[in-house]
């Protein structure tokens, strides 16, 4: 089951919900889906496209105009949290890994409105790679 989005701004977006067939163990979603910015050495074409199309914002002191604040909050929850390891949600939403440059994250400087800002993993909006 999918729909496609349109935004403004961005590229059609896809939501998407696979069945699977056998459950996939917290540890494999990795595998599939990522919430970080790819390294640039190894995967130089992916790394500009998610520098590009999958950083939320910015928002926040960068940008409180932004569409996404609300009460001086951002309502899509970013940046979100550093974390080493991708977790099961309480929720059911999964918390995906988004690593600290400490922890083997990379980092991006992307062109904001003429001036150039520097995000990390905690700004990335899950891809399938
Ligand atoms: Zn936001």
């Amino acid at each position: 089951m999918y729909t496609i989005e349109w935004q403004k701004r961005g590229l059609p977006h896809a939501h998407i919900l696979i069945w699977l067939k056998d459950s996939l163990h917290v540890h494999r979603v990795d595998d599939f889906i990522s919430a970080e910015i790819p390294n640039p050495q190894e995967d130089p074409d992916l790394f500009c496209i998610v520098t590009k199309q999958m950083v939320h914002g910015p928002c926040g002191s960068i940008n409180p105009r932004s569409p996404c604040m609300k009460d001086g909050i951002c309502t899509k929850r970013y940046p979100r949290h550093f974390l080493k390891e991708t977790q099961t949600g309480q929720d059911g939403y999964p918390l995906y890994r988004h690593r600290s440059s400490q922890d083997g994250g990379f980092t991006a400087n992307i062109n904001f409105r003429g001036s150039e800002v520097s995000v990390d993993n905690t700004w990335i909006v899950p891809y399938c790679p």
